[in-house]
């Protein structure tokens, strides 16, 4: 399963904005964004004058690593979306929040979306008493995700920290279990990141 394995704080850098990818780092003052938030290379800090496909693109790119998918994969969401019913951007929205991955980070269990990724993928979760480990799973209403097992170490560890977390609405979590139902679609209101969608469907309507 292909995945990017370049650093994480140049992805922030290039999009211009914090995309969450290193957990509790992200939080702290070690922060490569809070200390240079100029685009990386050279030139980064020069002031460049964006045209409109390299302004839709920087949108695509953004979405892109803050849910960690490669292209092909994005650009199979983007057909999927355009082809339902509705507005096609928060489709393609709605099917990226939809997945397992996603789910997990959502849940409160994982700090960045790289460390629920890596979750799923050593087999830690099951999603209606199935063992799932495939982290582009699209999760519907009435699904159960659940880890598998709660009594090792770092398994605890994790659920305690879900206490922490701010849950959004479609997820009904039962952080003494680590599980959580999915009682409705999300909606465009549930996704607290930045994204203008419009511009990442006129890039790919070209
Ligand atoms: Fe981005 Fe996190 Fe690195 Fe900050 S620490 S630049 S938010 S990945």
């Amino acid at each position: 399963m292909a995945r990017y394995t370049g650093p994480s704080c140049k992805l922030c850098r290039r999009e211009g904005a914090k995309l969450y990818l290193k957990g509790e780092r992200c939080l702290s003052d070690k922060c490569a964004f809070n200390r240079r938030a100029c685009a990386p290379g050279q030139h980064g800090a020069a002031k460049k004058k964006m045209t409109e496909y390299g302004t839709q693109m920087r949108e695509k790119q953004k979405a892109k690593r803050y849910y960690g998918v490669l292209e092909k994969q994005f650009k199979n969401y983007y057909v999927k979306a355009d082809n339902q019913e509705g507005i096609a951007g928060e489709n393609l929205l709605r099917l990226l929040e939809r997945r397992l991955d996603n789910v997990v980070y959502r849940m409160g269990l994982a700090n960045s979306h790289k460390e629920a990724r890596q979750l799923v993928l050593h087999g830690h979760f099951t999603v209606n008493g199935k063992k799932a480990d495939i982290p582009s799973i699209l999760v519907k209403p009435g699904d159960v995700v659940a880890l598998k097992e709660t009594d090792s170490t770092k398994l605890k560890g994790l659920l305690e920290s879900m206490n922490d977390k701010i849950v959004p609405k479609w997820l009904d979590v039962d952080t003494k279990a680590g599980s959580a139902k999915v009682v409705a679609m999300p909606e465009r209101d549930d996704i607290d990141f930045e994204f203008n969608e419009q511009l990442i469907i006129e890039l790919y309507s070209k």
